[in-house]
């Protein structure tokens, strides 16, 4: 079993460190906000004051924060991750933050002696909670391998996507797909109700057909077609519309540095803003279809 240090213990990685302490791992945690470490000892982690309290001793540490500032800040800040683990400790990050970032984490861990991995999650707070998350991980082979038995007792799905900055490359451009097909579903839905169409038929239609999507089957966003949709209930939970306007603005960030002009996404991304602007940021993302009509209800 393994000593873990962990940066960040808020809505993903509280569940996830109460997953590894389960698997029987020892795990030592930091946040910036003492309520979270506070809230994290109940479930069995040690409290540590400072990032070099969390990391001493570590043979893994894993990060889940924000974005790529809060990243940069926690591992190359004076008192930061490269100043105060051993050069033995495997560093994973499991935050969602940009390709340029994660590749800078890489590039200063290894000047410094150290093993780096980006490693992002997909499944929400659910997904972390079960321990069922799918990780795309981005480094080494041999890296990926050691830390792939720690990262099980968190994960339904393990990939290894490639080298520096996979893991992150391979997270933004599955959510920027997601949204965009996400905008389909929700005109769609609009558009077949306008048609005259009863949407638990149209659903049952498009979902054998040419017209399915993941979002069309878990997120249907009309209430009374789909059990699990955010729909069922007023759009809160789920994937919030903050959080996918942010991974949609990392995959057009990414596009800008490669010379793409992604039209769908730029689109879709303005459509998201548009509803933070109008305070639905903490609603499930497929709160979107209140951009095609407005009377649409949870
Ligand atoms: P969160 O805001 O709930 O948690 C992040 C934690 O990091 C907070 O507790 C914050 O206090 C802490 N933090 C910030 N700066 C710090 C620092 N310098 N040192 C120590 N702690 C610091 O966010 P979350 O929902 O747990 O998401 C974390 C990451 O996972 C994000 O990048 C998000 O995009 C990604 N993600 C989230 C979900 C989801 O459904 N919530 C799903 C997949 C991926």
């Amino acid at each position: 079993m393994a000593n873990i240090g962990w940066i960040g213990l808020g809505n993903m990685g509280r569940p996830m460190t109460k997953n590894l302490i389960a698997a029987g791992h020892t795990v030592k945690g930091f946040d910036v906000v003492p309520a979270a470490v506070e809230a994290a000892a109940a479930d069995g982690v040690q409290a540590a004051g400072s990032i070099a309290e969390a990391v001493a001793g570590a043979d893994f540490v894993f990060s889940m924060l924000p974005k790529g500032e809060h990243a940069r800040s926690v591992y190359f800040d004076a008192g930061g991750v490269f100043d105060s683990a051993s050069t033995d400790t495997l560093l994973v990050d499991d935050s969602t933050i940009d390709v340029d970032t994660a590749r800078a984490l890489h590039a200063g861990a290894r000047e410094r002696g150290f093993r780096f991995i980006d490693g992002p999650v997909s499944g929400g707070v659910g997904g972390a909670q079960a321990g069922t998350l799918t990780f795309m991980l981005g480094g080494a082979d041999a890296d990926v391998e050691a830390v792939r038995p720690v990262v099980e007792a968190m994960a339904g799905n393990i990939f290894h996507a490639g080298g520096d900055g996979a893991g992150q490359a391979a997270k933004i451009v599955n959510n920027m797909q997601l949204a965009i097909s996400l905008q389909g579903v929700v005109e769609g839905a609009v558009l077949a109700q306008r048609f005259g169409l009863d949407p638990k038929v149209f659903f049952d239609i498009a979902k054998v057909s040419s017209g399915d999507s993941w979002p069309l089957r878990n997120w249907y966003p009309v209430p009374g077609v789909v059990d699990i949709s955010p729909a069922e209930r007023e759009f809160t939970a789920g994937f919030s519309t903050m959080l996918m306007h942010k991974d949609v603005g990392l995959a057009l960030a990414g596009a800008e540095s490669e010379g793409l002009d992604l039209p769908a996404a730029s689109l879709v991304h303005e459509k998201l803003q548009k509803l933070i602007d109008e305070g639905w940021g903490d609603r499930d993302t497929s709160v979107l279809i209140r951009n095609i009509d407005e009377n649409a209800k949870g």
